[in-house]
């Protein structure tokens, strides 16, 4: 039996196989937990179809976290597949390359309500399409970085946009409590994905964490996977609204 066997969840955010969902879904399958996947659009699909069909995945579904219609598609089908669930991953998040570029003074109004409705509204709005599905017991989780907290070079509106999404993880997790539901953020030390090549300077960023994490190196997708199944399973039952860092976070000088 392992940890999550006859666990069901849904995975919003893989984009190949760098991506840190994919992380967290592997790890997930080897726990045994059932699982669905989510696209941003046709050209994701072609890379997220294969990777979610190797771990048996019993939906692959289309969704646009801006698009509220998809997002309910995906929770009724979920519903109609398995009835109730047990998790869901959210680890989605854009800002434009423009408003990462300029000085943070000169972020676009409209930039800055991209990158906070993708990045830190959709979580909102995940979990309260999740709600009617949710059984007693189930657990969300988002990825979120130590630019939320500090002021980390480049990192600008998407720094806010954490910001705000740790503040909605604490007021989710107050609010769900009584319903047996638990809302965390795993936050994660910098990574190569596909997200992150949109950070000017991003070589220089993973130099540095290198150089002053406690652990002296960089993190992997699968150690933020291993961390993130911890919080979705029964392991963390009194654990929620926490911000759990894997790398040191607070104890490191980001730049
Ligand atoms: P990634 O590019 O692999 O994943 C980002 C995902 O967001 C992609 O799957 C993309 O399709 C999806 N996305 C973007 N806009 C969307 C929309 N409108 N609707 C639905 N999906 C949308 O990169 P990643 O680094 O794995 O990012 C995953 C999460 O981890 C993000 O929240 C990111 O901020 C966070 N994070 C990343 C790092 C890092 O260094 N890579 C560190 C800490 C936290």
């Amino acid at each position: 039996m392992g940890l999550m066997t006859g666990k069901r969840g849904i995975i919003f955010g893989v984009a190949n196989d760098k991506s840190i969902a994919w992380g967290v879904a592997q790890q997930l399958r080897a726990a045994g937990a059932e699982l669905a996947f989510t696209y941003l659009n046709a050209a994701m699909e072609k890379r997220v179809r294969p990777l979610a069909e190797s771990v048996d995945a019993r939906l692959i579904l289309p969704c646009d976290v801006q698009n509220e219609d998809e997002m309910v598609a995906v929770f009724d089908a979920a519903k109609e597949t398995w009835g109730e669930i047990d998790f869901v991953v959210h680890a989605v998040a854009f800002a434009n390359r423009e408003d990462l570029k300029k000085p943070f003074s000169q972020t676009s109004c409209d930039g800055f309500r991209l990158a906070l409705d993708v990045s830190a509204y959709s979580l909102i709005s995940m979990t309260r399409c999740a709600l009617p599905v949710l059984k007693k017991g189930s657990s969300i989780v988002t990825m979120t970085y130590l630019g939320a907290v500090r002021s980390v070079p480049a990192y600008n509106v998407m720094g806010v946009a954490k910001a705000a999404l740790e503040a909605s993880v604490r007021y989710l997790a107050a609010e769900l409590g009584e319903q047996g539901i638990r809302v965390n953020a795993v936050s994660a030390g910098p990574i190569k994905t596909l997200a992150a090549s949109g950070i000017a300077n991003f070589k220089e960023k993973l130099r540095v964490a290198e150089e002053r994490a406690p652990l002296k190196r960089l993190v992997s997708q699968d150690e933020v996977g291993k961390s993130s199944l911890y919080l979705l399973s029964d392991l963390a039952s009194g654990v929620t609204g926490e911000i759990h860092y894997v790398d040191g976070g607070f104890n490191t000088a980001a730049g």
